[in-house]
């Protein structure tokens, strides 16, 4: 028998599945969800859950970000879970950004704050111990700002939020069914094929994270993106109070280059999750490599680097101090000017994709994802025009991975680390 379906959305992370739900939201009868896996297999189960206007407190984009709107949407659509009564583990504490030196303050005011949030207040170090609820000591921080918009989710548990509200709302979560091919005939795409046999559709999404390309490939398409690997740590409980806020530590290692790792940390089931974006091996090791379809068993190199900066924080004891620890790792997938691929592909009739989430997607995916359900049922969106997101807008400017590969780490190593950033592929490991 074969299956049909209006909408078949490929992969079901983050962007699959908040896709799959604003089409059913959008009035798109049947929608199918296709994964692999289980939901949030991929990426999106590493992800740290962080969410507040990313791109708009960063220079990069700043209060030009035209994904301020999703990013404001976000926050409005994962309180709205929470409120409804899904356990996410939503919690709007704010995001408190700790400067650990002189130089890591001044590149702290370089951030939109007020453009992110017109509540950000600079916060002095004395009172980090009343705000934290004696989590962070005063001593050995440079300066601190605080954004109060900022909250966190746990995101393996909006996998489950999301799953519910496909499934009430009539879509179809199929899940253990990988899609070996995107079947296209006379230009067009026909569906789907899968080891339990085709589906049948008019409009297929792939949202596959770092397997896009794998899937586009035998269609002679290629998509702009690098899959850059990155590690999220567990602790076990501590005793830590659910009231602390999202903290981002800057300049913990004064003598390195842009003061070393810049370390995200959260409150998680009474101890911290955290991470941070290394820059050394193995970063780059799935850079023109073929993913594996479970990402469980990659070197843990960057998690190690990651633990020594974190022990410079002596003024977070929870993170510095030693603790029983796990780990998960994700590849988000980079592109040259910092902005997700979404919309059609302009080469295949019905065929969409959305992808290149910069590791940003818990955030930007049910904005995106709204925009593009709009976009699939009633040709437009409201909530943002996809134009800048569009997956062709680069012409024939980055072929393959190695020329995005150089465009990403310039754009990279600008926000982040200044000058001194050398892409891997110069140093000779994992390179594009
Ligand atoms: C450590 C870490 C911390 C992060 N922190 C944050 C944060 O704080 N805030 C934020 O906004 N973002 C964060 N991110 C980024 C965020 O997690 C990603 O942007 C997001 O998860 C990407 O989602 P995705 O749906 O594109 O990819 P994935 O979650 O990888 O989903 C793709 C899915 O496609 C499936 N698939 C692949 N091939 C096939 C096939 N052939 N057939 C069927 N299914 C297939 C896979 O199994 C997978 O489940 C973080 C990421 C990491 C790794």
């Amino acid at each position: 028998m074969v299956d049909r379906s209006d909408v078949v959305v490929v992969g079901g992370g983050v962007m699959g599945a908040c896709l799959a739900l604003h089409l059913l939201e959008a009035g798109v009868r049947d929608v199918r969800l296709l994964e692999r896996d289980g939901l949030f297999q991929g990426t999106s189960g590493a992800g740290g859950g962080f969410l507040a206007p990313w791109t708009t407190i960063s220079p990069l984009h700043g209060a030009e970000s035209e994904a301020l709107p999703l990013e404001r949407y976000a926050l409005d659509f994962y309180r709205g879970l929470h409120e409804s009564g899904y356990d996410i583990d939503y919690r709007r504490n704010g995001v408190l950004w700790i400067a650990a030196s002189e130089a890591a303050w001044d590149q702290t005011q370089e951030l939109m704050w007020l453009a992110a949030d017109p509540d950000s207040v600079p916060v002095e170090p004395r009172r980090l111990p009343e705000l934290t609820g004696g989590v962070v000591s005063a001593a050995g921080v440079h300066g601190a700002q605080l954004m109060p918009c900022g909250a966190q989710v746990t995101t393996i548990k909006v996998a489950k939020a999301l799953e519910d509200r496909i499934t009430k709302l009539g879509g179809i979560v199929d899940t253990r069914r990988p899609v070996t091919e995107i079947r296209v005939s006379g230009g067009r795409v026909t569906g789907v094929a899968t080891p339990s046999g085709p589906v049948d559709a008019p409009v297929v999404v792939t949202a596959a994270g770092a397997w896009n390309n794998e899937l586009l490939q035998p269609l002679g398409l290629f998509l702009p993106t690098v899959p850059q690997v990155t590690s999220r740590i567990t602790t076990e409980p501590l005793g830590l109070p659910e009231t602390l806020p999202v903290m981002m530590l800057q300049g913990l290692k004064p003598d390195e280059p842009g003061g070393g790792t810049v370390l995200w940390v959260r409150w998680h089931d009474g101890g911290l999750l955290w991470g941070g974006m290394y820059m050394t091996y193995p970063r780059n090791i799935l850079v023109g490599a073929p993913v594996p379809d479970r990402l469980d068993e990659l070197p843990t190199d960057g998690v190690l680097e990651n633990l020594r900066v974190a022990e410079a924080a002596a003024f977070l004891p929870a993170l510095s101090g030693k603790a029983s620890i796990s780990v998960k790792h994700g590849a988000p997938c980079y592109t040259p000017d910092d902005k997700a691929l979404v919309g059609p592909m302009p080469q295949v009739d019905g065929l969409y994709v959305m992808g290149g989430d910069n590791e940003l997607g818990v955030t930007h995916a049910p904005g995106l994802g709204k925009a593009l359900a709009d976009t699939i049922a009633h040709g437009r969106s409201d909530l943002a025009d996809l134009a800048p997101w569009r997956p062709d807008r680069f012409g024939d400017r980055f072929p393959d991975q190695a020329a995005t590969f150089v465009a990403v780490a310039e754009s990279v190593g600008m926000l982040l680390i200044g000058d001194e950033y050398q892409p891997a592929a110069s140093s000779g490991q994992g390179s594009a």
